[in-house]
């Protein structure tokens, strides 16, 4: 949902994006890029850091775009014009999702020499999964998805044949991920380019999702742990049925306001940003009124995850949006009643309806 406190954050850059193809300094040494994205959020930001490795001067990557021609071509820009003639040395991930990890495997082997293998690096957690979601159908489609999403509540036959038939959703934009990496761990610090970057291991969004904090340059990688202008995914998914992620997010961000308040926040999704504690209040407040409309709904009648999409997403979804919908709903559900304050009832009907206890 669109941020209605988006005026309480600061963008230093204004309204300034980088040209498709082109890159943008945002810090010394770290430069922006966006690349588009098939979906209604129709971009993500990548960044460039420069780097030097054993002596080679070069760059790394922080997160690929997903695997379609337009992003290889726009990254063949970039390789040309904006990387001053050196190589990439090596691409981290924050983590498993397509527009994040999509292209690792095709970068990763464009820059790999007879000298330097270019390394993916990212959680053990989100390689592991983003190998298994390449090679099978998980989470997002086909019929282990199709029966979570009935017995949450969604009815329409036509929504749910399509959920069905959609077997190919990650592969199709992750076709391959990188055979080997480099694991990286919360609390781990990388050099790069002589910069000190601290991995912050956060969950919830994904399964094991590493931001990057540089403290002597106030910077804050934060993937799509902390967005300005939309909150980030929560949800659960088929593979996963009694999940419970939301205490884990809304704990995972908690802990980021440990970092100084004015950090240049680098997202994955809207502009570079000063204003991570306003950022993080306003998540946690955000997530606190989602909790009390779902209680309201469900003390007047149990409530299954589809019957709270219009409470909770008061704007038409196309299909894509009400599987990410329908798992954003489930996540508040199964957050209440870990809290003790929703109990699941079973109906006759086959849905899962959750009632107020008491
Ligand atoms: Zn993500």
């Amino acid at each position: 949902m669109a941020n209605p406190h988006e005026n309480a954050l600061h963008y230093p850059l204004g309204d300034t994006l980088p040209a498709p193809g082109a890159t943008l300094e945002v810090a010394p040494g770290v430069r922006w890029l966006r690349m588009g994205l098939p979906f209604a959020l129709d971009h993500i930001n990548l960044w460039l850091l420069r780097d030097e490795q054993d002596g080679v001067q070069g760059w790394t990557l922080v997160d690929c775009g997903i695997t379609d021609a337009a992003t290889r071509e726009l990254w063949e820009l970039i390789f040309e014009h904006e990387l001053q003639g050196l190589p990439v040395l090596r691409v981290i991930v924050t983590h498993m999702h397509p527009d994040h990890i999509g292209l690792a495997h095709w970068l990763t082997e464009r820059w790999s020499t007879a000298d330097h293998e270019c390394r993916l690096w990212i959680s053990a957690t989100d390689w592991n999964a983003a190998r298994m979601a390449s090679q099978t159908t998980t989470g997002f489609g086909g019929d282990a998805s199709a029966a979570f999403f009935a017995l949450h509540g969604l009815a329409d036959a036509d929504s749910l044949d399509k959920v069905r038939a959609r077997t190919n959703y990650y592969a199709g934009m992750v076709p391959q991920v990188p055979r080997r990496f480099r694991r990286l761990m919360d609390g781990m610090v990388l050099t790069i380019g002589g910069r000190r970057w601290t991995c912050i291991a956060g969950y919830g969004h994904a399964p094991e999702h590493i931001s990057l904090h540089a403290p002597e340059a106030g910077l804050l990688i934060s993937g799509d742990m902390v967005l300005p202008r939309i909150s980030t995914n929560v949800m659960v998914i088929d593979i996963e049925p009694e999940g419970d992620p939301l205490p884990l997010y809304l704990d995972s961000i908690a802990a980021l306001r440990a970092l100084p308040a004015d950090t240049l926040v680098l997202p994955s999704h809207g502009k570079p940003f000063v204003g991570l504690h306003e950022r993080i209040a306003q998540l946690l407040a955000h997530h606190d009124e989602r909790f009390a409309e779902v209680l309201q709904a469900c003390a007047e009648a149990p409530c299954s995850a589809a019957d709270l999409l219009p409470l909770l997403f008061k704007r038409k979804l196309d299909l894509h949006q009400t599987t990410f919908a329908m798992g954003e709903a489930i996540a508040h559900l199964h957050a209440l009643a870990g809290r003790g304050q929703l109990r699941p009832i079973a109906g006759a009907d086959g849905v899962l309806r959750y009632a107020t206890m008491g």
